[in-house]
């Protein structure tokens, strides 16, 4: 049996992993590429997150607040 060479993961098939819980998720589903509302939510909430430290550069005051 030959071997399959890899392929890019967007050319695999019509399916994807959800980028919060790693379930496979239809290219169809409404809430593509995530499996569920839920897990759509968590990801903004983490780009959110994401884009606020990168806009903030930590400072020596915030290190010495805690
Ligand atoms: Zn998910």
């Amino acid at each position: 049996m030959p071997e399959l060479p890899l392929e890019p993961e967007e050319n695999v098939d019509p399916r994807s992993d959800c980028p919060v819980c790693k379930k496979a998720v239809r290219a169809d589903s409404p809430t593509y590429p995530f499996c569920c509302a839920r897990c759509r939510t968590i990801d903004l909430g983490r780009w959110l997150d994401e884009d606020y430290v990168i806009s903030r550069p930590i400072e020596q005051s915030d290190l010495d607040e805690e």
